[in-house]
């Protein structure tokens, strides 16, 4: 989930707007863009890449206007590039929206719009909000209603979102709502500010509301808030006392903690649509019809670091649950040896940044012998994700910590549906699937317990903390957890640690 911020105000919207955005450059983005109501229209200003490039263009454009929404993206849906940056406008232009998140219907609420003539420009899922609200903006009842219009298109949205919605010909007004991603009010003095998180809002106001989920606020010279029951609700408001540079790491010390507690978030987004109620999953991206799927006698995957510990569970799970054999190897090994591949091999390379210049070659090598190769990256449109032939997205956001701790998780959820999938095609059972799939929906809140042991985990560290060798011991797929455990022990203390499945400790 990358970056909102909004302004309605009396001050020059564009540079609000743009520092609001460096304030949440920390979460890592692809591309930024703004919008800003001017004399009844919008003026849309979109680039890919460094928020430098937004101001390069600002700087030969400046749009003039008091009121706006911006954004900084982290392509979840469609490759990081200018028609896919946010705000994304409806089809007359004069509705444009923002939004934090996953859509997880967009594909069947797009349908349906098609139908109805709408032409869509971006490959996002974001795109169906704004056409949505523009569709009940011109309907009646509720017709030129941006408020109104908004509630009846949140009825329609699965998944998790913050957005916030402008139109030209309402000025003055900003709609914004959330469900499952955050959405922060500032209230100035005759001036309102919405962004999914403080950094933007404190250098203008100490005065916040944090919105809960299922808000809808309506900013029009005031603030009013509903819930989705569309009754009006009171919320807090707080006061922040805190810098930009603190709300960027949180409450946390540091990112590698703010990740590890975005856990039970990254998972949630990771089985986001995925899982089904007749107890299998939905992977529309590997692009492989079900005959192709049923076809494959061998895979192998090719990984390294974390993500070749991940496939290392992910081997445990498919073998158990499809009968495939599985063959885990090191991407740096495998495109430098002769590996056996036939036309019933597939092969899965997995990286969380999509640019591993090992997991790259494999992919080349093992196209180069004519296998079909799927990815499983984090990193939308990077260059994994555009030469494989298919592939799972994590859907973990942005990773800034050294070490990988929820695209690890995140890594294992996607390896987990995948063999849920080709197990449903071979020797899983409908009730087992079913058994796996709601096992899995329960995940993220199993990891908030967890994580709620956060102080009992670290008095425990406290006891082994100048400890000069560390075992980790594992068996079945948390073997491969083992092996990852020592990995980031090392990489992050420089203690010594070596995984070992629990039996083989008589040995050596
Ligand atoms: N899913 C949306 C997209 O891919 C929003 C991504 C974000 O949260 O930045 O455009």
């Amino acid at each position: 989930m990358c970056g909102i911020v909004a302004y309605t105000g009396s001050r020059s919207a564009q540079q609000i707007l743009v520092n609001g955005l460096r304030r949440l450059e920390y979460r890592g983005y692809d591309s930024a863009g703004i919008c800003i109501q001017d004399h009844g229209s919008l003026k849309l200003v979109r680039t890919k890449g460094k928020l430098a490039e937004l101001e390069n263009a600002l700087e030969s454009t400046p749009v003039t206007g008091t009121v706006g929404i911006g954004h900084t993206r982290w392509a979840t849906h469609g490759a990081p590039s200018v028609k896919n940056a946010h705000p994304h406008t409806s089809m007359d232009g004069k509705i444009a929206v923002v939004h934090n998140g996953i859509i997880e219907n967009y594909s069947i609420i797009k349908t349906a719009l098609e139908k109805e003539g709408v032409v869509f420009k971006s490959d996002t899922d974001t795109e169906v909000i704004v056409h949505l609200v523009s569709k009940f903006y011109n309907h009646t009842p509720g017709k030129g209603n941006l408020a109104h219009a908004v509630t009846e298109t949140l009825k329609h949205l699965e998944g998790a979102f913050g957005i916030v919605v402008v139109s030209a010909d309402e000025p003055g007004v900003l709609v914004g709502a959330r469900r499952g991603s955050p959405l922060v009010l500032g209230v100035g003095e005759n001036e309102f500010f919405l962004a999914s998180d403080v950094a933007p809002i404190v250098e203008h106001t100490s005065k916040v509301v944090y919105l809960d989920d299922n808000d809808m606020v309506v900013l029009n010279g005031t603030y009013k808030i509903t819930n989705q029951a569309n009754a009006e609700v009171r919320r807090e408001v707080q006061n922040i006392e805190f810098s930009a540079e603190e709300v960027a790491r949180g409450n946390f010390d540091h990112f590698m903690l703010k990740e590890i507690f975005e856990q039970p978030n990254t998972v949630l987004n990771s089985l986001r649509g995925r899982v089904l109620p007749e107890g299998t999953a939905l992977l529309n991206g590997l692009n492989l019809v079900n005959q192709e799927l049923r076809s494959i006698q061998r895979i192998i995957i090719a990984a390294c670091g974390t993500s070749f510990y991940a496939a290392k569970v992910g081997e445990y799970l498919i073998e158990e649950l499809s009968g495939i054999p599985v063959e885990v190897e090191y991407a740096s090994e495998f495109r430098y040896r002769n590996p056996i591949i036939t036309d019933k091999t597939l092969v899965f390379v997995i990286s969380q940044s999509g640019e591993t210049a090992d997991t790259l070659a494999a992919l080349r090598e093992a196209k180069q012998k004519g296998a079909t190769v799927l990815g499983i990256c984090n990193v939308v449109g990077s260059s994994i994700a555009r030469e494989t032939d298919g592939g799972v997205y994590l859907h973990a956001g942005p990773e800034i910590g050294v070490a990988s701790t929820k695209a690890f998780t995140s890594q294992v959820t996607v390896l987990t549906l995948i063999a849920l999938l080709l197990g449903r095609m071979r020797r899983t059972s409908p009730d087992e699937g079913m058994k796996i799939c709601k096992a899995l929906n329960k995940i993220p809140d199993q990891i908030r317990e967890i994580l709620k042991l956060n102080d009992q985990i670290k008095d425990i560290a406290k006891v082994f903390k100048d400890c000069g060798n560390f075992l980790f011991l594992g068996r079945g797929y948390n073997y491969p957890v083992a092996l990852e455990g020592a990995l980031k022990l090392k990489e992050i203390s420089y203690i010594h640690a070596e995984g070992y499945p629990a039996a083989e400790m008589k040995h050596g």
